[in-house]
């Protein structure tokens, strides 16, 4: 999913090289497992957690860590046969018949095999692999809300709704967190399998939601915020890794990644119109249907003896169909759904059918700059309109 922009690939055998990502290497303590590679960049977060456990073991010398790009790139029918997801991270072991495409399962083999190099992470400690459950089901699954060009994100059809279900689920991560823990680890004096898990995303999230409007002293919530901080300050290895994905971050920010993202770069600044006061409730109309996205209300110039408008209650730079994006295929599909069931309604005026239209910018008549559907019906209607 990292691997869209070709021009950062190009970098990344600079930005990566073993040499930048180099352990001192201690033969003594090394067991004897099979050499292994793992396929990683260094934005990618959820790579990022395998590498705070190779730098904190110092496995740099058995683990290779490489761009995908040598074997081709994500997509590349190489990288394919070993991740069909074509995504990051990937880890290969010599002599082993299958490839590893998937970050917590990376992490726990990297803690079995490496078990008697340095710290364990934790991998029995209920508290720790709830976090980390909670982030890999929760979190990973809608964090392309923070960045990705188009929705959908997850289950979610609308970036606003994504990016509030991330903001709740990183609360009740915050929740699980004991304030009074003896140590700046999530689970104590001890590293754990959550925080390599937790840590880059919530890099991730301290850049990236401010760029929505989210004050930069609110993007994480208390406990989480703390915790990170302690780990910027305390710990050379989270440190290191937090410089490698922001510094990725930054690259993004250079290219201006967020310029054409809606409610980030792209903000509604149109002015209000006279169904902002119909939404707010400020002026009266008469309401026909109302759900959590859409308002539907009488025409109070009615061009048919049934005549109801439908629009979306958050405009969200929908003044006009015009300038629709991949953003709002959610919200049309539902003020469709909507004037369809409207002109099904009797007791409206509608009888057998309905004429459904959308008047978009001077030529097609648009008064008011607010996406609104016109359902019109009640008597049998003319072709083609004036
Ligand atoms: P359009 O020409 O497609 O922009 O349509 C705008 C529609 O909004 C017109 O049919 C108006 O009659 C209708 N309209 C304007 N103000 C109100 C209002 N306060 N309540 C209900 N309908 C309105």
């Amino acid at each position: 999913m990292w691997i869209q922009n070709a021009a950062a690939l190009l970098l990344v055998p600079l930005l990566f090289s073993t040499k930048f990502l180099g352990e001192a290497y201690s033969p003594m303590t090394m067991s004897a497992a099979a050499k292994a590679t793992l396929y990683d960049m260094p934005v990618s977060n959820n790579g990022a957690r395998s590498r705070i456990i190779i730098y904190k073991k110092k496995i740099s010398s058995e683990v290779d860590i490489v761009s995908p790009m040598e074997l081709g790139g994500l997509k590349s029918p190489e990288y394919l046969k070993l991740n069909p997801q074509g995504k990051m991270p990937l880890l290969t072991v010599e002599g082993s018949s299958f490839a590893i495409p998937e970050s917590d399962t990376i992490c726990r083999y990297l803690l079995s095999t490496y078990a008697d190099v340095g710290p364990s992470f934790l991998p029995n400690d209920a508290k720790s692999n709830l976090i980390a459950r909670l982030h890999d089901m929760y979190l990973t699954t809608i964090q392309g809300c923070l960045y990705k060009a188009t929705p959908p994100f997850g289950i979610y059809g609308t970036r606003k709704d994504a990016l509030d279900e991330f903001r709740k689920q990183m609360k009740v991560i915050d929740d699980l967190i004991d304030a009074d823990r003896d140590g700046i680890y999530l689970c104590g004096s001890e590293v754990s399998l959550a925080d390599a898990t937790l840590f880059p995303t919530m890099t991730f999230a301290r850049h990236m939601l401010p760029k929505f409007g989210i004050p930069e002293t609110d993007a994480l919530p208390p406990k989480i915020k703390s915790w990170y901080s302690q780990l910027l300050a305390g710990d050379d290895v989270f440190n290191k890794v937090h410089d490698e994905v922001l510094g990725a971050l930054q690259g993004w920010d250079e290219k201006g990644r967020w310029d054409t993202i809606p409610l980030a770069g792209l903000r509604d600044e149109d002015p209000e119109t006279i169904f902002d006061k119909i939404i707010a409730k400020e002026i009266p109309a008469s309401v026909v249907y109302e759900d959590r996205a859409v308002l539907a209300f009488k025409d109070i110039n009615p061009a048919a003896p049934a005549h109801v408008l439908v629009i979306p209650k958050e405009r969200n730079g929908l003044s006009g169909l015009r300038k629709a994006s991949p953003d709002h295929v959610e919200i049309l599909g539902k003020l469709l759904v909507a004037a369809g069931e409207i002109s099904k309604d009797e007791s409206l005026g509608f009888k057998d059918g309905a004429r459904i239209v959308i008047n978009d910018g001077p030529d097609g008549g648009q008064e008011v700059p607010h996406l609104h559907v016109h359902v019109l019906g009640g008597r049998s209607l003319t072709w083609p309109p004036g």
